[in-house]
């Protein structure tokens, strides 16, 4: 159509092609937005409070249907951009939760590196990464010194003697004083949650959990 490669570009400036939809890979992304409106829709997101025992959480969605075929797809695929994506969504709804105004940093959780390895990225990095995006915030990060790979047999009060001490935070003195909003896919148990939680709270921070999920007991 353009012989002259600088008619092209003028072209696809004022008439950039369509983007498709990071999840159905079918639908058009409207400017500005994460997904496509039919999978925003069967997402549904919006801000769940958590009854936690100690500290403040939120999650965007249920583990279910869509969202969990969704984190299913990320997992086993390898597939980094559904999870940016993801993490947009996330960071859309929380910034409007008044709790959440004041976070200084966002603290994805660590996954071990035998896993990483295994996986190729961490699901909660990306999230992070897509909620920096929308919504800027610095990341601290923190090390999982244990592998935890035998969680999901174990009741709940072993999972937390299991995850006692499983993390370090690579400099815990930037947290003293701040909020630290740690950032996971699911909400499970919550032993996880807890064990970097109460970390960041012994190093003077205060931690806030934001989970894609939770699970409905
Ligand atoms: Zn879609």
């Amino acid at each position: 159509m353009f012989k002259n490669p600088w008619l092209k570009s003028l072209w696809e400036l004022m008439y950039p092609a369509p983007e498709f939809c990071p999840f159905c890979h079918t639908g058009i992304v409207p400017e500005g937005l994460p997904a496509c409106g039919a999978c925003t829709a069967r997402i549904s997101p919006s801000m769940h409070r958590l009854s936690l025992a100690r500290y403040q959480g939120f999650a965007v969605g249920v583990y279910d249907d869509y969202l969990q075929y969704l984190l299913h797809q990320i997992k086993y695929l390898n597939q980094y951009q559904p999870a940016v994506a993801l993490g947009k969504i996330m960071a859309l709804a929380a910034r409007e939760q008044p709790e959440l105004g004041s976070v200084d940093y966002f603290l994805p959780v660590p996954l071990h590196h035998q896993r990483l390895q295994q996986r190729g990225f961490n699901q909660a990095d990306a999230l992070a990464a897509g909620m920096n995006q929308v919504w800027p915030h610095r990341v601290c990060s923190a090390v999982r010194i244990k592998p935890t790979e035998f969680q999901s047999g174990l009741s709940p009060s072993e999972r937390v003697k299991n995850l006692r001490r499983a993390f370090m935070l690579t400099n815990p003195a930037a947290v003293r004083g701040k909020r630290v909003l740690i950032i996971d896919d699911i909400f499970t148990t919550g032993a996880t949650f807890y064990s970097l939680a109460d970390l960041v709270h012994s190093h003077r921070g205060e931690p806030l959990g934001l989970f894609l999920t939770y699970r409905r007991s």
